[in-house]
């Protein structure tokens, strides 16, 4: 797929508030209240997008800015495709000794360590050196070797990662380890955007950096919900299902967003730390939760875990659901029981 097709498709993430597509900043009114959206804008990796509830268009220009700047800011922290980001220069000598890390990157690291235990290693931020290799095959379309392979496994695991909560530091058990929070940071940024939204006085919003979304508030939908479809993963530009939501999030992991293409094979972006190979079985795993930051890190566990381990993981966590397409069987969605309630009946 182009470059331009891969965007395309995450744009349809969101799809139905992406009818503004194109539109810099439309606007719409809904029970005396007024819906300002940001339209757009390249942001994580990604497209993100802001939609809110607002007296006029200056007080949302206001909102939105604000959220925007303290997104670009968790960005810079912990961007590793960045080598000079905060959490690439980490990397580099957590080895030796215990480094400074901030407030938030503590919260995403002990979050990780949670879901990390919760799903016995399928979820591991420390898959650094896995996702390099990864990242190296989608550029040069060459697969790793067995050493390097195995040479990154032993480099990889959470129970190597020392988080100090009190003195606010991290350190590494082992050289040569590598944090990539990818599969959690952005869900992390979207709960710190809908919280700001809420403190400056917006009294409903959406925020969706590349398909994990969060809506807060009275939306601008029927019975004030938020109206969002999930993205067929094998259609372009078709939707899955329509969610309604309020107060919830849902994130979307998928193999059709990013992906290598070698000898005719297509390799996911999701890795197996365990085996470090790309996860075959998930084409699209969405999970809605309350909260942006577990429903980021639970799709990667699911997609990770596989259909039948996933899903029974979600099935034990409160308000959580989810809804999985295999790649074996494209357009057949396998729901848990708590999605029935967000679902859009025609
Ligand atoms: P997401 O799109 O939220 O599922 O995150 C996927 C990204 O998380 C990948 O591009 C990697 O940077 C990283 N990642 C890949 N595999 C894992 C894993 N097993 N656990 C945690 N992060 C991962
Ligand atoms: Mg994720």
């Amino acid at each position: 797929m182009t470059e331009r097709g891969r965007k395309f498709l995450e744009i349809g993430v969101s799809a139905l508030i992406a009818a503004a597509l194109g539109v810099l900043f439309w606007h719409q009114s809904r029970n005396h209240l007024d819906f300002y959206n940001s339209g757009f804008r390249e942001m994580m990796g990604t497209f993100t997008q802001i939609t809110v509830a607002a007296r006029d268009e200056q007080q949302a220009q206001g909102f939105i800015d604000t959220a925007f700047e303290l997104m670009k800011q968790i960005n810079r922290e912990m961007n590793d495709h960045d080598p000079n980001s905060p959490i690439s220069q980490l990397s580099l000598t957590a080895h030796l000794q215990p480094v400074a890390v901030s407030p938030e990157l503590v919260e995403v690291i002990e979050t990780s360590l949670y879901y990390s235990k919760l799903s016995d290693g399928a979820f591991d931020i420390t898959v650094g050196p896995e996702t390099q290799l990864w990242r190296r095959m989608q550029k040069t379309g060459q697969k790793p070797s067995d050493d390097e392979l195995s040479e990154a496994r032993s480099k990889v695991g959470y129970e190597k990662l020392i988080l100090d909560k009190a003195n606010r530091t991290v350190k590494f058990a082992v050289e040569g380890m590598k944090l990539d929070v990818g599969a959690i940071a952005k869900g992390y940024a979207v709960d710190l955007a809908v919280k700001i939204l809420q403190e400056r006085g917006a009294v409903g919003g959406m925020v969706d950096i590349g398909g994990n979304i969060r809506c807060f508030g009275t939306g601008p939908g029927k019975g004030g919900l938020w109206l969002i479809g999930l993205q067929d993963p094998r259609k372009d530009n078709a939707i899955l299902l329509k969610l309604r939501l309020n107060e919830m999030s849902v994130a979307t992991s998928g193999d059709y967003r990013r992906f290598a293409v070698i000898g005719g094979q297509s390799y996911s972006h999701i890795i197996n730390p365990r085996s470090a190979g790309s996860v075959k079985e998930l084409a699209s795993v969405s999970v809605i939760a309350p909260l942006a930051v577990d429903a980021d890190a639970l799709s990667t566990t699911v997609s990770v875990l596989g259909k039948e381990k996933g899903l029974a993981l979600i099935e034990r966590l409160k308000d959580t659901a989810a809804i999985v397409m295999t790649t074996q069987e494209p357009g057949k969605m396998i729901q848990t029981p708590g999605t029935e309630r967000f679902v859009e009946k025609e």
